[in-house]
């Protein structure tokens, strides 16, 4: 029963097929049987599970839109009582003492919590290596990264650890490890989900949404997370519309821009190869296809970078040894506190961070590196806001690269940031994505579709994206472990 959908789950928990304890007991044993090889958990949460689970089977109703669904969340979630660690020696021991909004509106939809899941320190990577407690691994094969910052959902969902799982999306973090990973993962609409409780990164930019095995379950989860919230003054007041409505399997009357700055050299021919075969799919049921233009793209990664990086040096400020976390064994002062405690607590990454963004954010640099990257930003908006007028989604490669080596790109930061290049402007700018299996590559790694909407469209990605699913086989596909 752990390779079931959502919807096939809930179909099996209404019809008394199983109860939810042997659900969830299914998914701890197949933890416990793989995760020496994937390292997707950093907590197991075996007693919380159990507990919420046999609350649902004593009740009997399955009727919630998640009820008896066992998941995990990205372990910069804020759960109350159990550790959140955000992957990073100086929260190594951090229990909050609330819920992340988020976290309380699975659980009203009847979901179960499984465990905590792996991420680059702090959300900051694209690979999973950043994380203090190791590397999360690709379940395609485990000599290569998983992706990141996601990697523990990404790898957790593709491996049938869980039913589905919660990650977050700053600059690529759901779509990129999604991808590489073979799940489905949506980057939803900033502002879409509340991220009251959710350990940050770039407020400006940090999304939650789901990683699922079907575009369907995607669309589900998004239902019972979406919406104003009082705890969170960036979520505005739009209506929350009911994504299964747009779960239809043909795309008539549905244009779709390829933009042609995506499919630059740089590009691995395998993946642009997949993407051409996928758009000739979605041809066939009924969608056209127009060229359009992001000219600004090339200027992304520098104006996220920057962006992000400064927005992350204010985040990490909090962080000094005294309010929360590790605090250093060897400091006779004050100030001394906060650098031993800073220095021991924080990896590489974060680091480069801190340093970055209080460069581009000092006097005399402010102008010419963060306000420069904030208008780019906000043309990059208006530019992809002009291409919405003339189609309803854009079709393009989630990943330029093929999940790589773990250890490949370790040292070499640049190269690194430079396989977000297809995912940060839809940050930039606001707006929705969701990665979808779409082939492999020769040596059998995964291969993800890119799909991207304008504000508050979520609905659009779920129409194409489940379309195309079901005139493909790719998502059925298993990895060995
Ligand atoms: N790799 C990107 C970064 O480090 C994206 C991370 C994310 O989306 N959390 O900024």
């Amino acid at each position: 029963m752990i390779d079931l959908s959502i919807a096939q789950a809930k179909a099996g928990l209404k019809d008394k097929k199983f109860s939810a304890t042997e659900l969830t007991q299914a998914y701890l044993d197949r933890i416990a049987a793989t995760d020496d090889k994937l390292n997707s958990y950093i907590t197991v949460t075996a007693d919380v599970a159990l507990e919420q689970a046999k609350k649902i089977d004593e009740k009997g109703d399955f009727s919630g839109i998640l009820t008896g669904i066992p998941m995990n969340l990205k372990d910069v979630v804020c759960t109350a009582g159990i550790k959140t660690t955000a992957c990073s020696k100086i929260l190594e021991n951090f229990v909050p003492p609330y819920n992340a909004h988020i976290y309380d509106r699975l659980l009203d939809a009847g979901s179960i919590l499984l465990g905590k899941t792996n991420t680059d320190e702090f959300t900051m990577g694209s690979s999973s290596e950043n994380s203090y407690f190791g590397v999360t691994k690709n379940p395609w094969n485990t000599d290569y990264v998983a992706g990141g910052s996601s990697g523990g959902p990404a790898a957790s969902v593709a491996a049938d650890q869980c039913a589905f799982s919660i990650g977050t999306d700053t600059g690529g973090s759901i779509r990129q490890p999604a991808s590489l990973c073979s799940t489905v993962g949506l980057k939803v609409t900033y502002g879409r989900v509340p991220r009251f409780g959710c350990i940050p990164y770039a407020s400006s930019f940090d999304t939650i949404g789901p990683l699922a095995k079907t575009v369907e379950d995607a669309a589900l989860v998004l239902q019972a997370i979406a919406g104003k919230s009082e705890k969170d003054a960036t979520t505005p007041d739009v209506p929350v519309p009911d994504y299964s409505s747009f779960l239809k399997e043909d795309l008539k009357g549905v244009t779709l821009g390829v933009p042609k700055e995506y499919f630059d050299e740089g590009i691995d021919p395998e993946v642009s190869h997949s993407i051409f075969e996928a758009i000739e799919v979605m041809k066939k049921l009924g969608a056209t296809f127009i060229d359009v233009s992001l000219p600004l793209t090339k200027y992304a990664i520098p104006a996220y970078y920057i962006l992000v990086k400064s927005e992350g040096s204010t985040n990490m400020a909090r962080y000094d040894g005294i309010k929360y976390g590790h605090t250093t064994d060897d400091a006779k002062e004050l100030e001394e506190i906060y650098m031993k405690s800073r220095s021991e607590g924080f990896g590489d990454e974060v680091k480069r961070t801190i340093m970055i963004g209080t460069y581009a954010l000092s006097a005399g640099y402010y102008d010419a590196f963060y306000l420069k990257a904030a208008k780019v930003r906000a043309l990059m908006k208006k530019e992809f806001e002009d291409v919405f007028e003339k189609c309803d989604a854009l079709i393009t490669p989630t990943s330029p690269i093929l999940p790589f080596k773990i250890g490949e790109k370790a040292d070499d930061p640049l190269a690194m940031y430079m396989a977000d290049i297809l995912t940060t402007p839809t940050n930039l700018a606001g707006m929705c994505g969701m990665s979808v299996p779409s082939g492999f590559s020769k040596n059998g790694l995964p291969i993800g579709l890119q799909i991207i909407a304008g504000q508050f469209k979520e609905g659009n990605l779920f129409h194409v994206g489940h379309a195309f699913e079901k005139a493909t086989e790719w998502h059925k596909k298993k990895p060995s472990l």
